[in-house]
């Protein structure tokens, strides 16, 4: 039977440490499933489509993995799939205690769906999506942080400056 893992996530946007934990997953499974998941936050930074669009861009011709999104409990949708695992990527012991406490609440509805971490390269322990969203606004040099083709998507966008306004 092909192991199938989930690994779900905001991905607002995807940085090189997410890429680093996609690369890391498929040397331990048949298949990954990016998922992006819905509702997290009211206000995205990213639009859910734009997400999976650089998803898909990043991972096209890593024949494992397929990207798509969901909402509601994760371990339904991985009872749809038919997937074993969930990632998650540890980086300080700051996301171990949220981490700890999601991982053994799924297991309580699904105690089939095991969890596995996993920890990035040095380089990326302190890279967060939130840290990456913070640059750009500030117009701070983000790109090194992120896959070349969401650097050019950010460059693209356009910034709200603050305190700024004519009127
Ligand atoms: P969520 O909102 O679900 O935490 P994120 O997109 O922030 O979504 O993160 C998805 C997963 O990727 C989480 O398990 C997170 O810990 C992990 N992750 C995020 N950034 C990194 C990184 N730099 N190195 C390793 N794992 C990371």
């Amino acid at each position: 039977m092909p192991t199938i893992a989930i690994y779900p996530g905001s991905f607002d946007p995807i940085t090189n440490g997410h890429v680093d934990i996609i690369q890391r997953s498929l040397k331990l499974f048949d298949r990954v499933i990016v998922a992006v998941t819905q509702n997290i936050s009211k206000h995205p930074f990213l639009p859910v489509a734009e997400r999976i669009l650089l998803l898909s861009r990043i991972t096209e011709g890593m024949e494992q993995v397929r990207v798509t999104s969901f909402t509601g409990l994760l371990v339904n949708f991985a009872r749809r799939l038919e997937a074993q695992v969930v990632i998650r990527g540890l980086r300080a012991v700051s996301d171990f205690e949220f981490e700890l406490q999601m991982a053994l609440t799924n297991r309580n509805i699904d105690p089939e769906l095991e969890t596995v971490f996993l920890m990035p390269s040095g380089r990326f322990i302190f890279l967060s999506s939130g840290l990456v969203r913070e640059l750009w606004q500030l117009g701070g040099p983000f790109e090194k942080y992120v896959p070349e083709v969401v650097a050019d998507h950010l460059r693209r966008m356009p910034r709200v400056v603050e305190g700024n306004d004519p009127g």
